[in-house]
């Protein structure tokens, strides 16, 4: 059988890091606390064996007060690994330690490992790892999981102490309550117990757990307790057995470490912390940073230069028709683009020409037109404006962890806190939330951390309105199409529709808190990570990682939908091929009596509060097919303008950016642009606040607390049906809806007033 070496230590000491190292993997590293909330396997290789290692949520301590607690004691007690490496985070000796002297109390070989020591060397302190493993009595190996550095060494000397049984030992055996610990240990030896220390400490500690599991042993160890009083902790044992651990180990192991300088002197953590984490620059700074990123991701007119002058573009200019001129058109065409533009201009240039190639390819073969259109429009149009925004999601998805690699999301949580608590949630919500930008099902896995309840269940609820990398098509391509028909700047609109999910979000909880989710907020700590620059493997992790996954996805749910998208709508009920040639173009003007048409115009009438229902004649029904298949991959949404643009519009080829195909849509529904677009926003607005993608919803289902899952389904309809018609009525008419948003205003201004008078009255 393969050994096994469990990674366990601290939240935030540097496990998946370490895990990555060794494994090769690509696990998510985060810097702040809670990232790894399941146990994780990889094998390495380098020893003489191949080993399994696991790596473990992140503790405290091994009395469980969290589930990641639970997971990882249970593991060790249960699983019985071969070896477990304790990973120690060096620049917080003493509160890592502290695990460290619990996990010595059971029966398994044990080897510290003595991370991050590239910042004590940059620090210029020193630590004796020779004499602290003296000490301690178990193998110390000092490394850096990050640079990589001493990780064989460490490997191999796991792999020595887990050829041996090693017999706990324990710090606590010279203190006051020693021969207690040593009464209830020798009983539960009595029972045939394993790691009677440990569960002897546990008893002591009167740990929950503890005294479920060996309810007739607690008896006795209450008889043994009357005999120990203590003059400072009275009878509370689980205090005096802390307050024992801390001061062995400042005693002991602490002053291994010598620090350079003393410790009065302000850190640079610190430093930067004074400005980044002010009481009221604190939160200004974050909009801007992330507005920054926004920008930098969306902006059509990255330096701002054309609102002061105006450039020509490349054709005003006299570029011609060419290859170098589209190339050149991808970094400036009348304005500098961002460079997350850039990357989906030159992702888009790339497919275009590609597909463009093997469109002609297939037709030089001579294939039926209906086959090419097949294949170049349906097939390969639904996956080009899909494939051509990856560059662009990657590249949002890079700056946020760049964000949270270098420390600096946990510092928002922390400041974002204050706020939080008045709608509703903790500051800790803050991170699965931000998570969700990325991807909802890693942060709704994340929302494990959360230990209150309705905090979970209000914030799982609204991690999908942060809008998700599989959006992010969804946003630029409508915002573009409506920038292309109005003159006005996509980019903008991209960014007004994040913060619209997010002030959705807010509501949300203010409304869920005073309903159906009231009660206290949980208090929130965490500790905060020290600063440091990215780690430059853990990007490219991410980067690879990330790119993987929507291109995976884009071959197969993507592309298999897109191909059922095509034959629905251009077969009839009675299986009636509805394409004709038109001038050498395949086109198909009955798309209305496809099976999909019919099956659109059914639901359609849905939609009508929000602007894409009923009121679009004609084609309209398009919008509300895409929404629903929007529901299996959000990438859908916009691969299905893709697979029926060429429907109505006829040879696209060439095009194929999500952009343009959603114009050619916009323009075949016979409603004018200048009434249309209330309805596109609402169109974003509703996909980006309904239920996320199955995977999504699969995860919600596994993180809901029992018997919520069907009102969280139900909440997600609910939101985005109000979200989105508020969105079109008020952007429809918002001349009126701002007099009678000034109305309601009022009214409930008076009510609250007046209830408040009386209340004041009955209390005196
Ligand atoms: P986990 O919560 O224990 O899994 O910790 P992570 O692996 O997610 O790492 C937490 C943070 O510490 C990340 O920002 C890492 O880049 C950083 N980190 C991990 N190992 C080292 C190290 O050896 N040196 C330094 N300077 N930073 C590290
Ligand atoms: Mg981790």
């Amino acid at each position: 059988m393969v050994k096994r070496f469990a990674l366990a230590g601290n939240p935030n000491c540097g496990k998946t890091t370490l895990f990555n190292s060794l494994t090769g993997s690509t696990a998510h590293v985060g810097n702040w606390p809670g990232v790894t909330v399941d146990k994780r396997e990889g094998l390495y290789k380098k020893l003489s064996e191949p080993v399994s290692i696991v790596d473990l949520p992140g503790i405290y301590s091994l009395s469980p007060y969290t589930p990641e607690e639970v997971i990882s004691r249970n593991y060790i007690l249960d699983e019985k690994p071969d070896c477990v490496i304790n990973i120690v985070d060096v620049t917080n000796l003493e509160r890592n330690l502290y695990l460290t002297t619990q996990i010595m109390e059971m029966d398994v070989p044990v080897v510290v490992a003595l991370n991050m020591v590239d910042m004590l060397d940059k620090q210029g302190d020193v630590i004796d790892e020779k004499e602290l493993e003296k000490r301690i009595g178990v193998p110390v190996v000092k490394i850096s999981a990050l640079k990589s550095t001493g990780l064989d060494k460490l490997m191999e000397r796991a792999f020595e102490a887990s050829n041996q049984k090693r017999a706990s030992t324990s710090v606590l055996d010279n203190c006051e309550i020693a021969h207690l610990i040593s009464d209830v240990r020798i009983a539960l030896m009595g029972h045939d117990i394993e790691n009677p220390l440990f569960h002897a400490i546990k008893l002591v500690e009167n740990d929950e757990l503890e005294v479920q599991m060996h309810p007739n042993t607690v008896k006795m160890v209450e008889e043994f307790k009357k005999t120990y009083v203590n003059p400072l902790f009275g009878t509370d044992f689980d205090a005096l057995i802390a307050d024992a651990r801390y001061k062995y180990i400042s005693k002991h192991f602490s002053p291994l470490l010598v620090k350079k300088q003393a410790g009065d002197k302000l850190s640079k953590s610190d430093k930067i912390d004074r400005v980044l984490t002010n009481k009221w620059a604190g939160i200004p700074i974050f909009l801007v940073i992330l507005f920054s990123i926004f920008h930098l991701t969306f902006g059509e007119d990255f330096l701002y230069l054309g609102k002061i002058f105006s450039f020509a573009s490349l054709e005003e200019l006299g570029y011609g028709d060419s290859f170098g001129t589209s190339l050149l058109a991808c970094f400036y065409d009348g304005a500098v683009f961002a460079p997350g533009v850039i990357l989906f201009n030159l992702m888009d240039l790339l497919t275009s020409t590609l597909f463009g190639w093997i469109t002609d390819l297939i037709a030089g073969w001579g294939a039926s037109p209906a086959i090419v259109s097949f294949i170049g429009d349906g097939v390969l149009g639904g996956l080009g404006g899909v494939l051509s925004f990856v560059p662009q999601i990657v590249f949002l998805l890079l700056l946020l962890s760049i964000l949270e690699d270098t420390g600096y999301m946990a510092r928002v949580a922390f400041i974002l806190d204050r706020l939080f608590r008045k709608f509703g949630v903790s500051g800790r919500a803050f991170i699965p939330m931000i998570m969700g930008f990325g991807c909802s099902i890693p942060a709704m896995i994340n929302t494990r951390t959360l230990a209150d309840e309705r905090e979970k269940t209000m914030t799982l609820r609204t991690i999908p309105f942060f809008s998700c990398g599989a959006k992010l098509p969804i946003l630029a391509a409508i915002s573009g199409a409506i920038g292309a028909l109005l003159g006005s700047d996509g980019g903008i609109i991209s960014f007004a529709m994040y913060v619209l999910g997010m002030t959705v979000a807010v509501v949300s909880i203010i409304v869920m808190r005073n309903t159906t989710q009231k009660g206290d907020i949980a208090p929130f700590i965490m500790e905060l990570p020290v600063y440091h620059a990215p780690g430059f493997r853990n990007l490219m992790i991410l980067l690879w990682d990330k790119t993987k996954h929507y291109v995976e996805k884009v071959f197969t749910v993507i592309l298999l939908s897109t191909i059922v998208i095509w034959f629905l709508s251009n077969f009839s009920w009675s299986w009636e091929f509805l394409m004709q040639e038109v001038d050498g173009e395949m086109v198909n003007l009955r798309m209305n009596e496809s099976i999909l048409g019919s099956i659109g115009m059914f639901i359609q009438p849905i939609f009508t509060p929000m602007g894409f229902g009923s009121q679009l004649n004609h084609n309209g029904w398009v919008f509300a097919v895409a929404a629903i298949t929007g529901l299996i991959a959000k990438e859908n949404v916009i691969s299905t303008f893709g697979a029926l643009a060429a429907c109505v519009a006829g040879g696209l080829i060439g095009t194929e950016d999500g952009v343009s195909e959603v114009v050619a849509i916009m323009g075949s529904v016979g409603v004018a642009p200048s009434a249309l677009w209330p309805a596109m926003i609402a169109f974003i607005v509703f996909n980006m606040t309904t239920i996320p993608c199955f995977a999504a919803v699969a995860a919600a289902k596994g993180e809901t607390p029992k018997g919520k899952f069907k009102w969280t389904l139900l909440f997600w309809i609910v939101s985005s049906f109000i979200a989105a018609s508020v969105t079109y009525i008020v952007l429809s008419w918002w001349w009126t809806s701002f007099i009678v948003v000034a109305l309601i205003a009022v009214v409930i201004y008076v009510i609250t007033t007046l209830n408040k008078k009386g209340q004041l009255k009955r209390s005196k």
